[in-house]
């Protein structure tokens, strides 16, 4: 399991609260923080802990020990100015990780120029990842990770059930990678060759754009 962390979620929306709820559930040490009382009362039973404070006071953020937590997530999207400056406080007092929903390019640039480390387009991101769904069937889940490659979880097809990973050769002849192949709840890394795909199995595969579509198209 991975090693414990501190969190500090700022902003219990639909993104925050999410993540807040998912990295609890995890068993991490989240601070949850909103400058409304119903949003933290909500989250009360979801975090480490709750409190009530504005993300644009610098006294308030020292006196949470914000600068102690590995990472913060400044999930505030509509106002704008308010999560900008949230991030321009939080990476003065050093905070190693800052992670920023950003609304549009104009927010995502300054992001960018203040320092932020990671900046989220929750809406953006999730669109092309239901795309690339739709588009296939296959492909239950994707992950881009730059302009021309990408991580690609398939369902492995009839046409590759009972076959092993070195009959299918898929490294030569189709220029990816099997990362992984999930069975049920297991995950296997790095298969070895004699590995046999079975159905129901899905292929965790990296590789260049064109290479993993010839792949989904042609090899299974
Ligand atoms: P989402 O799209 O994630 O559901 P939202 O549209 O509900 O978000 P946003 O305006 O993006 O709401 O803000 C997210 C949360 O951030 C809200 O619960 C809001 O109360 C909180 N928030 C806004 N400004 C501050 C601030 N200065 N300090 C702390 N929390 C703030």
């Amino acid at each position: 399991m991975a090693l414990k962390k501190q969190f500090a979620v700022i902003g219990l929306g639909r993104f925050g609260g999410s993540i807040c709820k998912e990295l609890y559930k995890m068993g991490h040490q989240v601070l949850a923080i909103d400058n409304r009382d119903h949003k933290v009362n909500e989250f009360a039973a979801f975090a480490t802990h709750a409190v009530i404070a504005d993300s644009t006071d610098e006294k308030a953020l020292k006196s949470l020990g914000i600068r102690n937590f590995e990472y913060v997530i400044v999930a505030i999207g509509d106002n704008i100015q308010t999560s900008i400056l949230t991030t321009l406080l939080l990476k003065e007092m050093n905070v190693p990780n800052v992670w920023v929903k950003a609304q549009s390019d104009y927010h995502h640039k300054v992001l960018e120029k203040i320092g932020a480390d990671r900046i989220i387009h929750p809406e953006h991101d999730m669109g092309i990842r239901i795309a690339q769904h739709l588009h296939s069937e296959k492909i239950v889940d994707y992950i881009e990770l730059s302009e021309e490659y990408s991580i690609v979880e398939l369902l492995a097809t009839t046409k590759i059930h009972n076959k092993s990973l070195v009959d299918l050769n898929i490294r030569a002849k189709y220029g990816c990678t099997i990362l992984a192949i999930k069975r049920a709840e297991r995950i296997n890394v790095s298969p070895l060759p004699n590995e046999i795909i079975q159905q129901g199995d899905m292929l965790v595969v990296i590789g260049h754009k064109n290479d993993l579509e010839r792949f989904e198209e042609e090899g299974m």
